[in-house]
């Protein structure tokens, strides 16, 4: 017997196999029935409850917010109460109610509607994630009318994997604390906060599989591939034991990895690598430190701008960064200033209609253009490096002229903020991202210019290679072995060493241990990565001959070998 297979949105790594759980709600099917006129006004009470209800539930959440996740979590419910205040839906529905003479369910399940078209016309993919907090919220207010059960009241999850029509990112945590394997939804992708959430707690999720809770029946067995994006429904004997194979093997991996947490990372030559975190998110930062990265790498800025829905005030971006600084409890936070644009979008005061997005306006050409924007952020970063040592990175670097620039408003804004009295970081290291050929072409001049260099081989990828990151159709194409990527990324290690510049690699190369010899064949000596894969990348390195790969590097480049990987294996 074959498996069904189902293909969705890659949200969340990792395989998990377990029995299918439903979970109620999402798909909104309500009473709908006429009210006489003398009771609507009862009717508009009745909504009214509803949504003190559901706001009083959310404050009881908030209050009971324990674990790793809390920070996210309380912030997701901060957005959820403000859209219960929200004029749309806290009086949208009475205006049915009124004008129509119709049932509190049905007025809101009409403005529901209004609103999800109103979100759906937007062709923006984080705009589209913001239609799954619409739902939740509704979904809270539809089930204190029709005291629904909610998810929180679920039995144990033990080993099951939730299928949900959407996931409510704040009770994520409760169903992994309940022994929940994994999660699919019919819902979301991977920029929506449930992805974020899940990533978080190392739990697969596989987003977007519409007609999901259809065709997965109650307690059916599955097996969740967060790493290639499907579930297999009711899989045969084979491949369920490939898989509960594969997974145990990851996990008595994982278990026998703990072993390296404080153990400097150094190759089997005694040569020491450092290994650096990328995260933005407290339980990233925490789990760099208990992992034993030497830092944050990377973290991203733009990803609290997305979770703002806009642009964050200097004194929002002051607090959050500062947190992240706090958090590092004195490890170095490298911070890339904004890159919004391509495949983060946010209308930051950006032409909507760019023919050419991921050759627009983005990374350090949007900062450049919308300058206060841009002051705002250096400001604020000045501001929470006054906390900690933190370093500042340029994504998107194609010209030397914008390095100029941008260091000229660093100066700027460190006197006015010192001139106002305002205690601020000082003597900030300024690093570049290699993203586009041309930066790695003229690396020898940006590492003279620069404190230190970060290879962001995501991009590095696309742009050497005309191939786009996120279209799988170009899977095939998007390859990060291509003998023009790894001559850039290598010309980009040799140009840092000549004049003795550290040179990171950031992008998603640095994670996956299957590349760790090749990256050091390359010279590579910082690797960037996400906290969960860097006691892994830890063992590689440990497990290597550094300078007997180093001896291969020409072989590698100009050897026109069909298999890198299988030349440089052990
Ligand atoms: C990269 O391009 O490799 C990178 C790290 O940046 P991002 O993935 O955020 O574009
Ligand atoms: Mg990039």
């Amino acid at each position: 017997m074959t498996a069904l297979v189902l293909t969705g949105s890659k949200a969340a790594r990792g395989i998990a196999v377990g029995n299918a759980r439903l979970l109620e709600g999402g798909d909104f099917e309500v009473p709908e029935y006429s009210v006489p006129s003398d009771q609507v006004s009862a009717e508009i009470d009745r909504y009214r409850q509803a949504v003190l209800d559901a706001r009083i539930t959310l404050k009881a959440m908030q209050d009971n917010i324990q674990g790793p996740l809390a920070h996210e979590v309380q912030e997701f419910l901060d957005a959820h109460l403000l859209m219960l205040e929200d004029a749309t839906l806290a009086e949208g529905p009475l205006e049915f109610i009124r004008s129509r003479s119709i049932n509190a369910e049905w007025a809101l399940k009409m403005t529901r509607e209004q609103l999800l078209d109103a979100f759906s016309a937007m062709e923006d993919d984080y705009f589209k994630a913001r239609a799954d907090d619409v739902n939740q919220v509704v979904g809270r207010i539809m089930g204190a009318l029709v005291n629904k059960v909610t998810a929180l009241d679920m039995d144990a999850l033990t080993d099951r994997i939730v299928v949900a029509f959407e996931l409510e990112p704040a009770q994520m945590g409760h169903m992994a604390e309940r022994g929940c394997l994994g999660f699919i939804s019919e819902t979301g992708g991977p920029l929506s906060h449930a992805a974020i959430i899940a990533r978080s707690l190392g739990l697969p999720y596989i987003a977007g599989i519409k007609g999901a809770r259809q065709m997965i029946n109650e307690g059916a067995l599955l097996i969740v591939d967060g790493d290639r994006g499907f579930v297999l429904i009711q899989p045969d004997a084979e491949r369920l034991s490939r898989y509960t194979e594969k997974q145990a093997d990851l996990r008595r991996k994982a278990n026998s990895l703990v072993r390296l947490r404080g153990l400097n990372c150094q190759s089997k030559d005694l040569i020491k690598v450092r290994l650096w975190a990328n995260g933005e998110h407290e339980a990233d930062l925490r789990l760099a430190r208990q992992n034993g990265a030497v830092g944050v790498g990377l973290y991203r800025t733009e990803f609290l701008f997305l979770e703002h829905g806009k642009e964050p005030s200097e004194d929002q971006q002051y607090e959050d960064y500062r947190k992240a600084v706090l958090a590092l409890e004195g490890l170095p936070l490298t911070m890339r200033t904004l890159d919004i644009g391509a495949d983060k979008k946010l209308p930051l005061g950006q032409n909507p209609n760019e023919a050419n997005p991921a050759l627009g306006l983005r990374g350090i050409r949007l900062s450049l253009t919308l300058q206060d924007s841009f002051r705002t952020q250096l400001r604020a970063i000045l501001r929470a490096a006054a906390h900690g040592p933190v370093r500042l990175l340029l994504p998107m670097l194609g010209q030397l002229s914008d390095v100029h620039r941008v260091k000229a408003m660093l100066a700027e804004c460190q006197y006015d903020l010192e001139s106002q009295g305002v205690v601020c970081g000082k003597n900030l290291l300024l690093g570049g991202m290699i993203e586009v050929p041309a930066a790695a072409i003229i690396a020898p001049q940006l590492a003279r210019e620069l404190d230190f260099l970060s290879i962001g081989t995501n991009d590095l990828t696309q742009y050497t290679l005309a191939v786009d990151r996120c279209n799988e159709e170009l899977e095939d194409w998007y390859n990060p072995l291509h003998p023009a990527v790894l001559q850039l990324i290598a010309q980009t290690i040799d140009a840092g060493k000549a004049c003795g510049k550290p040179v990171s690699l950031c992008g998603e190369m640095a994670g996956e241990s299957r590349y760790t010899r090749l990256l050091l064949a390359l010279g590579l000596q910082d690797f960037s990565m996400h906290p969960r894969v860097l006691l892994e990348v830890h063992e590689a390195i440990s497990l290597c001959e550094i300078k007997k790969l180093e001896r291969m590097k020409d072989e590698v480049l100009f050897g026109e070998h069909e298999d890198i990987l299988g030349l440089l294996a052990d």
